[in-house]
């Protein structure tokens, strides 16, 4: 069994938890220790199975806990080798131990435990931002969030994967009428900014498959609503997909069978 968490999504913070119970790794650590301790405690999950800290980008909402774990619980922490050395005044203001970054190229695979991730390129305002394929015992998980278009590469790896979590950070019409200054609206909506509701949902119509999930996250307070995300969905995404609104803050967590637990339920249900 496969359990994963959201511990929290948006601008005010983001963190999320993959274990299968003997090694769990964490994607994102924009949230405080203590909150990770207890968010851990409450899924059951012991922090000495924790192995490793993968981050997207060196945004504060996705990596101001990171230094404080490093340290408490004596793991490395993986970013791109380009985030590594572009972003050298974050490290240091976010107290990030440099002795327990780990660095990877885009392309490389990278195992841990029973996790192997493949990092690829997004495209953010934070050198060397990166999504994840992430593979544990024959299952796969797409991660993309903060990213102003969806690179050619994240599609087969979305195909492939069981359950996604994307970015839906705004609406197209509240944040072209909203209160935003015009720099920061063209932010928000260039190559380098955040994904819309229709891109999110039309990449999630066209990546996810009969069974599959797909955790919409990263809802930007002021540009959009979880009912936004919902009318969207309704209209492009077709059911036998599970499709979950992660609303700003709050914590999701969902569970799914490993290859050998779901061939084993097709072998019993056939015999
Ligand atoms: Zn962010
Ligand atoms: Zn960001």
């Amino acid at each position: 069994m496969i359990h994963y968490v959201v511990l929290t999504t948006g601008s005010c913070g983001n963190c999320y938890i993959f274990t299968d119970g003997t090694d769990t790794i964490v994607v994102d650590a924009g949230v405080t220790f203590s909150k990770m301790q207890r968010g851990l405690e409450s899924h059951g999950i012991a922090a000495d199975t924790i192995r490793s800290v993968f981050l997207t980008h060196l945004h504060p909402d996705h990596s101001k806990g990171v230094g404080v774990v490093q340290r408490k619980l004596g793991i490395p922490a993986y970013m791109s080798e380009i985030a590594k050395a572009e972003n050298s005044v974050v490290i240091d203001k976010q107290r990030m131990e440099r002795p327990l970054i780990n660095t990877f190229s885009f392309g490389e695979e990278i195992s841990v435990g029973s996790f192997t991730l493949f990092p690829f390129r997004s495209f953010h305002d934070s050198a060397g931002s990166a999504g994840y394929l992430i593979r544990c015992r024959g299952r796969s998980f797409f991660l993309l969030t903060d990213t102003g278009r969806i690179p050619d590469e994240a599609f087969p790896m979305a195909r492939d994967a069981d359950v996604e979590f994307i970015e839906a950070n705004y609406d197209d019409d509240m944040l072209e009428g909203g209160m935003y200054p015009a720099a920061l609206k063209r932010r928000i909506k260039g190559e380098y900014g955040h994904l819309s509701n229709d891109a999110s949902v039309d990449f999630a119509a066209r990546t996810a498959r009969q069974g599959d999930s797909v955790y919409f996250v990263h809802l930007s307070r002021n540009n959009n609503t979880p009912d936004l995300v919902r009318q969207s969905i309704v209209r492009r995404i077709p059911s036998g997909i599970f499709c979950k609104v992660c609303e700003r803050g709050e914590t999701f967590e969902g569970f799914i069978d490993d290859e050998e637990e779901r061939q084993g339920k097709e072998a019993g249900a056939g015999a």
